[in-house]
Formats: structure tokens, C-alpha cells, sequence
């Protein structure tokens, strides 16, 4: 989580961070500070994370939780999911000091706690088999099927944005690309839409740079739209899908070639050497009260103000000039299987909450069915309310009345470096599900999309969190 809204302020943080840290740390925020837009590897190498441990803490009581929340600011302390529980476990990356340090002090305390990852440098190795096969199959293989994609490893922006051209150029008859804009550093936002109906489905990855699943998902699905659309002609005949698979593509980018946990924007902060926005706090929804974070350098920044960047605003521009016809909005991140029902500002549900949550529940038992995997669907408390994210903000605002959030596989034991071999069966389940749910889709309706500003004062202020939240 880095940093908490209302702390140290930018300067004293970088300094506190000069006198806690080892050279290896500082090494990274350097390389974050110095590398230029678009270098593209030219910059200082990548960011290493030898010696790293995931550790996975079960918070019973206040003074685990109190323990942990010592750590929220300790550069050495990365947490993978939210920090402030008062119940449940707690991911956090350590570096190998304060690692040492946190274990000391958690079997002190009597809490207990499991190693997840026991390297994550070697844990980012595995995750990616890079010599999957020799270079020049590899280019037979790209050449022979059209396109450089495989399911089986994790691929780089420029290899999805050729499947997308790939899929519309043999499936013209049902796809076709589109663009929704251009990111802070000029890369295109691309997505392809498939099939012939008037009513529209957006789905969408890679919002967060470092879930590589998610993008890897999305492509499985375009091709099950494309490629395999025998498998959903009654889908296809009554809905038009738009689909994007990576809508932070300069993070995404960032997160292969400079910082594997990478997950925000990569925007300049006026006021700070810390760079991007976490581009999912950055919606106009009852932005920066509850999960985010006015702190440039948290991973959970919310912007200097709702749709500070190019990314977000291209995703409001196109929802807004689709909401008449879009009835579904669907976003993958990782980690944990879960599926959010609206709303996550607030525990006041939306009017429709019973239909919307029957659509997720078809989802969850399709995919249950696909692949045996017990997907839940959450109920938002006082403490796991999030500010400023997108599936809210298309429901609310927007009007799109059925809005939902993946978190995809797994459940921490490799968190958000998930074996490529898990790309098709997590791609699987998930098409059983998103199809599953376009099909339990009611008649058309519309809803008002006003009702921002009355939930929005019902929410309560920003609190502890509680089981059930989102591994982001
Ligand atoms: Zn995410």
C-alpha cells in the first residue's frame, strides 16, 4: 500500500526513505525517477526483487493489525493487499531485512503467518517461461497462425495489439478494431468489437499493470469470440462486445521491461519525483475517500483530481457516448476469485441489486461448473469501500445497470505472479462465466444514472478493512 493519505509529506518520505533502506531500494526509486518515457529498456535495468518473500499474515486481533500498519510506510514493505484489516490475512512483499525484521516481531506478538512466495525474483522467473520455444519457431509459429499470441506465456503490448489486427482481419465479417485514445506516453488504446447486435457489452484488462493475467485473459476471450464463435452465435447475433485488453498500456509496458510490480499510469505528478496514478481510484465517483490514497508515491494515488489521465478519460468519453446501448460492464484485474457486484463506494446498494447480483450468481455457477473453482461474490462493509473505480462509475454515472469486477486467479499462493501455464484454464472458467452472465442478461432497461450524488452522502469515511476486500 506505500504511503497513506495525510502522512509524511513527498520530501520527508524520500528522505525517511534514504535513511531506512539499502541500496538495492534505492537503486529502484532511481531507476522509477530516471527512466525516460518510452525508453523502452534504455534506462538503468530492471528493478530486482532477489531475497523478496511474500508473506502471508493472519490478523486476529489489534495488535497484528497495529504491527502491521508500523509497516505502511517502510519502503521495504510492499503490500500486496490492503494493510489495514482488523481480520483475515494480510499479503505483504519484505524485503530480505525488513522481512527478517516483520517475522521477528509477528512470532514475538504470537501471530502467525505463512511464506507464500519464498523468492519472488525466482517466483518472476517461473511465472514467464521466456524460452517457451527457440526464437525462430517462434516466428514460424507467428507466421503459420497469423499472429504472435500463445496462452502460454505472458505476452508484451505490441504482440496483443497484433492479434487484435489478426482477428480483424480474418474475422472481418464479425470484428473490426477500435481505438478509444492514447495513453501519457502515445500508446494506442486498442480493443476489437465482435459481433452484429445492438445491444453492447464493455469488457476490459490490464487497468493495473502488474495483473498480467488479466490481459492474457482478455485475449482468450476475443479469440473465443472470434475464432470460436460458433460457441456464441446467440450471443454474437444480439450483442456487439468491446473488448480491450490492456488499458494502461505504458504501465503495462513499464511492468515488463523496468518494475514487474508495476501497477499504476505513468504520468508525471506535478510536485513529486514519484511518477503515475493509480488509474483505478480515478474515476468521478465519490473519488478519494475510502481505499486510495493522496499520496503521489502510494500505489493507490488517486490522481490530483477525478480523470487526471489520458487512460481514464478515454474510457469516460467512449462509455458516455455508448450508455444508451451499453447494458454491461466488465472489468478483470487479479487476485483472489472474486466477483464485485456495484456498488464498492459505498454499502448502500444500487435499486437493481437483486437482478445484478443474480447475473454475477449465473457466472460464479458456470465457472464453478467450467473448472470446479469457488468463485465469491462479496457484500461491501464499512471497511473494504473503495473510492473512484471504474465498475462504479459506469453504473452510477454512466447508467450501465449491470457493472462487475473480476478478480481473477488465485489466491495468493503465486498472487500476482501467476504461472503462464494457468493462462487457458483461467481463460476458461472465465469465458463460461462472462458468457454465462451475457446470456442471464434481462430485456433491455434503462436506469436513471443519477444516483451518484445521493449514495454518495451515505457513504461513511474511509475505515479499517475487513475480510471479503479486493487483492486489488
Ligand atoms: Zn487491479
Amino acid at each position: 500500500m506505500g504511503c497513506r493519505r495525510g502522512e509524511l509529506p513527498v520530501l520527508g518520505a524520500v528522505l525517511a526513505l534514504a535513511l531506512l533502506v539499502g541500496p538495492r531500494v534505492l537503486a529502484q526509486r532511481a531507476d522509477i525517477e530516471l527512466v525516460p518515457a518510452l525508453s523502452g529498456g534504455d534506462g538503468p535495468g530492471p528493478v530486482t526483487y532477489s531475497g523478496y518473500q511474500v508473506l502471508r499474515v493472519q490478523v486476529t486481533g489489534t495488535d497484528t493489525a497495529e504491527l502491521l500498519r508500523s509497516y505502511e510506510n517502510n519502503p521495504g514493505a510492499h503490500f500486496w493487499s490492503e494493510s489495514a484489516v482488523q481480520e483475515g490475512p494480510v499479503d505483504v512483499m519484505v524485503s530480505p531485512d525488513v522481512g527478517r525484521r516483520l517475522k521477528e516481531e509477528l512470532t514475538r506478538s504470537g501471530a502467525s503467518y505463512t511464506v507464500n512466495i519464498e523468492d519472488v525474483q525466482e517466483a518472476i522467473k517461473r511465472e514467464n517461461p521466456s524460452d517457451l520455444l527457440q526464437p525462430r519457431l517462434q516466428v514460424r509459429q507467428s507466421l503459420q497462425q497469423g499472429h504472435p499470441l500463445t496462452w502460454r506465456k505472458y505476452h508484451r503490448l505490441a504482440d496483443h495489439h497484433q492479434y487484435l489486427d489478426f482477428v480483424a482481419l480474418r474475422y472481418g465479417d464479425l470484428c473490426e478494431t477500435f481505438s478509444i485514445g492514447t495513453s501519457t506516453e502515445g500508446r494506442d488504446i486498442r480493443g476489437v468489437k465482435c459481433g452484429r447486435g445492438k445491444r453492447e457489452i464493455w469488457i476490459d484488462g490490464g487497468i493495473h499493470a502488474r495483473e498480467w493475467i488479466s490481459p492474457a485473459v482478455v485475449s482468450y476471450l476475443i479469440r473465443e469470440f472470434s475464432e470460436r464463435s460458433t460457441t456464441s452465435n446467440d450471443i454474437l447475433s444480439n450483442f456487439t462486445l468491446y473488448i480491450i485488453p490492456v488499458l494502461n498500456p505504458d504501465g503495462y509496458e513499464y511492468s515488463h521491461t523496468h518494475d514487474r510490480m508495476w501497477r499504476k499510469t505513468r504520468s508525471k505528478n506535478a510536485d513529486s519525483t514519484c511518477i503515475g496514478v493509480d488509474a483505478n481510484r480515478n474515476f468521478d465517483i465519490s473519488w478519494g475517500k475510502s481505499g486510495t490514497s493522496q499520496e503521489p508515491c502510494a500505489v493507490t494515488y488517486g490522481g490530483p483530481h477525478p480523470f487526471s489521465e489520458p487512460e481514464t478519460r478515454a474510457i469516460r468519453d467512449f462509455v458516455l457516448a455508448h450508455k444508451d446501448k451499453l447494458e454491461m460492464f466488465i472489468t478483470l484485474h487479479s487476485y483472489s476469485e472474486l466477483l464485485f457486484v456495484p456498488y464498492a463506494f459505498t454499502i448502500q446498494k444500487p435499486d437493481d441489486y437483486d437482478e445484478v447480483r443474480a447475473v454475477a450468481e449465473r457466472g460464479v455457477a458456470a465457472l464453478r461448473a467450467a473448472s470446479g473453482r469457488e468463485f465469491s461474490i462479496p457484500r461491501t462493509t464499512p471497511y473494504n469501500q473503495l473510492s473512484g473505480v471504474s465498475d462504479d462509475w459506469a453504473k452510477a454515472v454512466a447508467g450501465v445497470r449491470f457493472t462487475y469486477t473480476f478478480e481473477l486467479r488465485d489466491k495468493g499462493a503465486h498472487g500476482f505472479l501467476l504461472p503462464a501455464e494457468q493462462i487457458e484454464p483461467s481463460g476458461r472458467e472465465i469465458a463460461a462465466a462472462i458468457k454465462a452472465m451475457i446470456r442471464a442478461l434481462p430485456a433491455p432497461q434503462r436506469q436513471s444514472g443519477d444516483v451518484a450524488e445521493h449514495r454518495e452522502a451515505a457513504a461513511p469515511a474511509a475505515g479499517k478493512r475487513a475480510a471479503g476486500r479486493r487483492f486489488y
